[in-house]
């Protein structure tokens, strides 16, 4: 047996690392097991997240959105550049060096915090204790006083569409292209197929979007998903609803030195089947807990039917002293959610009796626009019975808007009829996420509507679209005509 530990987190990923941060800042002998290794072997932390999530999928989103802008919208502004070119390999380059940053970021965190990193394969064994394989096949058992499991998620595959690494890949596949496909089919029009598909999009791919549902963005509010679809469709993504992929096919022959194409059958809502040709294609289905290897069958952890790890609202299992947190239990599967169970489960175990809110975790998709929601949508609102007012306002009439040439979408606010308390925050639009953000903090501290409207805005900015929203729930916003306000019933 070796040395005893406080805490012993399993997985660096946004939950994992930040909660051994947290408990190392707290006083708790902190230890980090990890078993992501870079392309030289070397173990890394950061989880999905930092190496094929959240940041290379935003650096990406920024060079392409950069190469939008200088193709498209520069010469508005009276700049001539001549057509600019695209070196892949090189925006490939920049992401991966972020990626290296902000690893060596983690690593100097730990450091500095004196939390020790394990290098390994943890797995949860019986009495608090956990054994660590490391790359070499050694194993060291270690007790600790509490665990806390962290070990993430991994994408959905469909046996339909079994993903080769080369012509049909995961999320991970398609934050490496080597170059832009001359055709890209993606399977599923959620929060990856929307941001990878416009990355791949904007920089010349013909991009074909196969949903299985009827509905675009069903969970976010209507009137966001609606205006989402215009501005996407306008922007070239061929998005196609109620549509069931039936089978993909990497080709057999190698037509001269071309790579492989992938040959997609489905079927639409009509019964219709139809072919089509890619040079790539993503599946992008959804997303299930990890958890292979991590817990001995004599463990006691209990999962649900979806391989989630149960936990009660505070994230501790059914064992005494072992927590769960991030995308290995149930709740939305994000980076700031996994991160703030981290804090909290790591104040609890010193003592503290932190709660996260789980009601106010905000939502962001970093398409151009972007698309960010806290709270209720309206058709939650409606379903739940809430008597509820709208106030909604167009980027369009907003000055600071115009001038970055990002008049399109709107943002919406919903109030309780009665209390005037806000309720939700949408938006799409430009900088929606930061003014979503907003609206959270304004909800957390239990504002109205009525104290945003009463609030001074600094002008020109994009923030004034959410004044005008909160004023136009009462029926007066400035710039724009009002619908009169609904009364209470
Ligand atoms: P993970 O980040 O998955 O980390 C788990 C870690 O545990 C991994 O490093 C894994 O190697 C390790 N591990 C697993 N089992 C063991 C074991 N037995 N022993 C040792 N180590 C183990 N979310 C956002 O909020 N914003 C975004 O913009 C965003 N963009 C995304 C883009 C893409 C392309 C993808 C795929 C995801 C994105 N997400 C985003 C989701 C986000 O990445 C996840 O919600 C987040 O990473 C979950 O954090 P986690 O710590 O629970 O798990
Ligand atoms: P998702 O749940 O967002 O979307 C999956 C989509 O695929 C859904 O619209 C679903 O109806 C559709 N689908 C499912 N099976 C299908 C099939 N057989 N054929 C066609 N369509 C099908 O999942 P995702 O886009 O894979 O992302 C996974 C998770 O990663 C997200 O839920 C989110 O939590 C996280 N993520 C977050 C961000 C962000 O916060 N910006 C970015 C990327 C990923």
């Amino acid at each position: 047996m070796s040395e005893k530990y406080d805490v012993i987190v399993i997985g660096s990923g946004p939950a994992g690392y930040v909660a051994a941060i947290r408990c190392a800042q707290l006083g708790l002998k902190t230890a980090c097991v990890e078993k992501w290794r870079d392309a030289k072997g070397r173990g890394i932390n950061g989880g999905t997240c930092l190496n094929v999530g959240c940041i290379p999928s935003k650096a990406l989103l920024e060079s392409s959105h950069r190469f939008t802008v200088a193709t498209r919208d520069l010469a508005a502004h009276g700049i001539e550049t001549g057509a600019p070119g695209l070196n892949i390999a090189r925006m490939m380059d920049r992401k991966n060096k972020i990626i290296q940053k902000l690893n060596g970021g983690i690593s100097g965190l730990f450091k500095a915090n004196g939390i020790t990193a394990l290098f390994g394969t943890g797995t949860l064994l019986p009495d608090r204790q956990v054994v660590v394989v490391d790359a070499q096949g050694e194993k060291t058992t270690y007790p600790a006083e509490h665990i806390i499991l962290a070990s993430g998620s991994v994408p959905i595959d469909i046996p339909v569409a079994a993903t080769d690494g080369e012509g049909i890949v995961d999320s991970s596949g398609a934050l490496e292209f080597p170059q832009v496909p001359q055709r890209l089919g993606i399977i599923g029009a959620g929060v990856i197929g929307l941001e990878l598909g416009s990355v791949w999009s904007r920089l010349g791919a013909d991009v074909v979007i196969i949903e299985a549902l009827a509905d675009f963005l069903p969970a976010m509010d209507q009137d966001i998903s609606r205006e989402a679809s215009k501005i996407f469709r306008k922007q070239g993504l061929d998005i196609r609803l109620n549509c069931t992929v039936t089978s993909a096919q990497v080709q057999d022959k190698k037509r001269g030195k071309k790579p492989r194409q992938v040959e997609l059958q489905y079927r639409d809502g009509t019964d219709s089947d139809h072919t089509e040709l890619f040079d790539k294609v993503i599946v992008s289905v959804g997303r299930k807990p990890y958890s292979h290897g991590l817990l001995a069958s004599d463990c006691g952890v209990e999962q649900d039917e979806r391989g989630r790890v149960q936990v009660d609202d505070q994230c501790a299992t059914t064992v005494p002293g072992v927590w769960a947190i991030g995308d290995l239990v149930r709740g939305p599967m994000l980076a700031h959610k996994g991160s703030e169970e981290g804090v909290m489960v790591a104040e609890r175990i010193a003592g503290q009796h932190t709660q996260l809110n789980y009601d106010l975790i905000p939502d962001v998709i970093y398409t151009h626009p972007e698309i960010a929601a806290v709270g209720k949508t309206e058709q939650q609102l409606t379903a739940d019975g809430t008597d509820h007012r709208t106030g909604t306002f167009p980027f369009a009439a907003i000055g600071r808007a115009l001038t970055a040439g990002e008049g399109e979408g709107l943002v919406k606010v919903l109030t309780d009829a009665r209390s005037d308390a806000l309720l939700g925050v949408h938006a799409i639009g430009p900088a929606a996420a930061e003014l979503v953000q907003q609206g959270a903090i304004a909800m957390e501290f239990g504002a109205t509507a009525e104290d945003l409207g009463m609030m001074t805005f600094a002008h020109p900015t994009f923030s004034e679209a959410l004044h005008e929203a909160a004023l136009a729930a009462h029926g007066h916003a400035i710039h724009s005509l009002n619908k009169p306000p609904k009364k209470p019933t």
